[in-house]
């Protein structure tokens, strides 16, 4: 009798304590993303409103940054602000480079320093149009590359315009190595529709069927992968409310 009491509160209490832990999860991720933004707009005021490049060439010309290195100082030099919680596999603090009996390398971690751009992460910055001659995602790349860096004064609506986001962007294996996007693997850059859950995206779907972004305006919030809108009327994806 006692124990079939014990197994039912028991029964009642599991699900109960992994939802919390579920949503802790999502919170602590949300922070991460909300200290993202903000690092994002400080670093955009002392560079003249220029927003961080996604990757760009290393000063010393023996690699690639990413946004991470850029954005490291604002965030107070901590490597796991670019981590999910939730995500066991692509954790930036790890310092792994994909593959296996790859050695952790801690001293790449927000470093302008070959090996960094190797390291995964559980948070992708946004690249979704990234077209030549396109309108410009919010991380964009330098001359040299699409030529499409950022600028806070070409946003049309920074509490719209998504800037990082829970990431696991590397759906078909194409790039690896490149693990902190969040990318359009089909389609025409410019082409209208993109959509994380139809693409396959796990990084869209990782917190109870949703995810968490950060947008221009310093906000962050969670959102459905249905529900963001890439179409001609609106793009939360681009500085031009329609890129297409
Ligand atoms: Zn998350
Ligand atoms: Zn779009």
């Amino acid at each position: 009798m006692v124990i079939a009491i014990i197994a039912i509160l028991a029964s009642m209490l599991l699900p109960a304590l992994s939802k919390a832990k579920a949503k802790a999860q999502q919170t602590a991720c949300l922070n991460n993303l909300k200290q993202i933004a903000l690092a994002t707009r400080l670093y955009a005021g002392d560079h003249e409103d220029w927003l961080p490049p996604i990757q760009a060439q290393l000063p010393t010309g023996n690699g690639e940054s990413t946004w991470r290195a850029h954005l490291y100082r604002y965030v107070g030099n901590t490597a796991r602000i670019y981590d999910c919680p939730t995500e066991k596999v692509e954790v930036y603090a790890s310092a792994k480079p994909p593959g296996l009996n790859r050695k952790p390398s801690p001293w790449v971690l927000g470093q302008f320093t070959p090996g960094e751009i190797d390291i995964p992460s559980g948070i992708g910055a946004v690249n979704v149009h990234w077209m030549f001659g396109g309108a410009q995602p919010p991380f964009g790349r330098p001359a040299g590359y699409e030529n499409n860096q950022c600028r806070e004064t070409m946003i049309e609506a920074p509490s719209l315009l998504l800037l990082v986001g829970d990431g696991h962007s590397d759906v078909f294996g194409v790039w690896p190595q490149d693990r902190w996007w969040i990318w359009k693997e089909t389609g025409g850059a410019n082409s209208v529709g993109f959509n994380r859950l139809a693409q396959g995206d796990k990084g869209a779907v990782r917190h109870n069927r949703r995810s968490n972004y950060a947008r221009a305006d310093g906000s962050a919030g969670l959102l459905d992968p249905a529900r963001i809108p890439c179409d001609t009327n609106a793009c939360w994806w681009s500085a031009k409310n329609d890129p297409h």
